[in-house]
């Protein structure tokens, strides 16, 4: 898809012409057809026509492709799909379909693996604050870790076992090794001043390793950190490898995990390392420090992220003359975060002409009360963009149906699997219903019962008119 250099059209803002979406920001199986873009053999707006907007679609084949390359590049049971970039019972499915252990961060992201038919001793468990309630849900299951977090948590470990005879944990030790990665500081995980892990440096490492070997309650198996998220220099994530694995070595642990945080490329121009690249990096770095096992890592971003692409229906265009144009859509904050969260960048197109050159700028926004319910800030869009269009932001699979909310009280949007022209519906659209779900609609009707009856005693009132027809 190369650059077109043809003058924009007439009263299109921004002087140059942007190149069509590049390729290689798209899911593995998106294929050009002469009525627009389809992934998985089907078109993204017969989709969007089917399933309404907004829409999670993942190409299942990609989604596959990710979880066999990591397993080929690491070795079987030394890959962990980090599920908490996107999990439901169908995902968790297809990792442990694809040999990849689940790790998991809390009790419900727990529930889900189970549900999924995850078997326990396929699954690791996360969270720098377990609760009681977690620890036992995972030790009574069997997980086949739990990665300690700190000495708070040793304490719950050793209650359970001791009051209620839960057998012994299997622990790794997540430490802060000081190196810290990745693309914004809420994603910045291994330095020293962070909530996670027992830090190097300071000794808390070395006091978490002593009391687990002397505990009845802890097995202890290895060490774990994770950097951070985001990161595009294989370089980075080996000087954090490097530095657990150092001290690996030095407590002379079984097994080491050194995390996930490989980065995507979002936009165009950027390039993420590959799974292959990666695992070169890491066993170099490991090694440099006198580690001679096996490396275990925890993609989650790496796996899901590309695979997914959103879907919406453009709602509104408003050129504010001089200023810029914005287009509204159907979704936005609630259904994907980053952005608001992080300052994240994306990508948009029109599925309908996936190679149209995008001269157009514009502020891609949601539906949302906020000013700061921005999907992109600057997009490159083609210049016949219109009211109804389907508009797709490409590289969502992570981080984004895993963070949606219901804010505004939107129901969080359907996903979908797709593979060889067939779609299926693994996460339903939420109803009307959904959003009254957890309304405990008795006190409701409590409270507001007497209030209305009081304005019945008075005439004319508007309220009464319109509860009149409803009892
Ligand atoms: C978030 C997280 C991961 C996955 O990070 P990605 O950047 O999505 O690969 C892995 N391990 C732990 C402990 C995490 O918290």
């Amino acid at each position: 898809m190369a650059a077109s250099r043809s003058l924009p059209p007439a009263g299109v803002e921004g002087g140059t012409v942007s190149s069509a979406i590049e390729a290689g920001l798209l899911p593995l199986t998106a294929e050009v057809r002469p009525e627009g873009l389809a992934v998985g053999g089907i078109l993204l707006t017969e989709l969007a026509q089917r399933f309404g907007t907004p829409l999670f679609v993942y190409d299942e084949e990609h989604l596959r492709r990710r979880c066999r390359e990591a397993v080929a590049a690491f070795g079987r049971g030394h890959v962990a799909y980090a599920s908490k970039a996107f999990l439901c019972t169908a995902m968790a499915r297809l990792a442990h379909e694809e040999g990849l252990l689940l790790d998991v961060a809390s009790g419900g992201e727990l529930r889900v693996a189970l549900h999924a038919g995850v078997p326990a001793d396929r699954i690791v468990l996360h969270g720098n604050n377990k609760d009681e309630a977690e620890l036992r849900t995972a030790l009574l299951a069997g997980v086949r870790h739990v990665v300690v977090d700190s000495f708070d948590e040793m304490e719950r470990i050793e209650r359970l076992h001791a009051e209620e005879h839960l057998p012994a944990a299997r622990v790794q030790l997540r430490v802060a090794p000081g190196v810290a990665a990745g693309a914004h500081e809420a994603i910045r995980t291994g330095g020293h001043d962070s909530k996670f892990g027992f830090g190097i440096s300071d000794g808390a490492a070395a006091a978490a390793v002593g009391r687990a070997l002397g505990s009845p309650a802890m097995i202890l198996e290895g060490v774990h950190a994770h950097v951070g998220s985001q990161v595009l220099d294989a370089v980075e994530l080996a000087r954090g490898a490097a530095a657990v694995a150092r001290f690996a070595v030095e407590v002379r642990a079984h097994r080491l995990t050194v995390g996930g945080g490989l980065g995507v490329a979002y936009e165009a121009g950027q390039v993420a390392p590959s799974f292959a690249d990666w695992a070169a990096r890491m066993r170099d770095a490991v090694r440099g420090s006198g580690w001679s096992g096996e490396v275990t890592v925890e993609p989650g971003r790496s796996i899901a992220a590309r695979p997914g692409i959103t879907l919406y229906r453009v709602g509104t265009v408003k050129r504010i003359e001089g200023v810029r144009t914005y287009v509204g859509v159907d979704g936005g904050m609630s259904d994907n975060l980053r952005p608001a969260l992080y300052g994240s960048r994306y990508e948009a197109f029109l599925p309908r002409c996936p190679r149209a050159p995008r001269p157009l700028r514009a502020r891609v926004v949601g539906k949302h009360c906020e000013s700061g319910d921005v999907i992109i800030d600057d997009a490159a869009l083609p210049a016949d963009l219109r009211v109804s269009d389907v508009l797709a932001t490409p590289v969502t699979g992570a981080y984004g149906y895993a963070m949606a909310s219901n804010y505004n009280k939107l129901p969080r949007p359907a996903v979908v699997f797709v593979a060889d022209g067939r779609a299926r519906v693994v996460v339903r659209r939420e109803t009307d219903e959904d959003l009254l779900r957890l309304d405990v609609s008795e006190a409701a009707d409590a409270a507001v019962a007497p209030s209305l009856g009081m304005m019945r005693s008075g005439t004319g009132d508007p309220v009464r008119a319109q509860t009149a027809g409803a009892a």
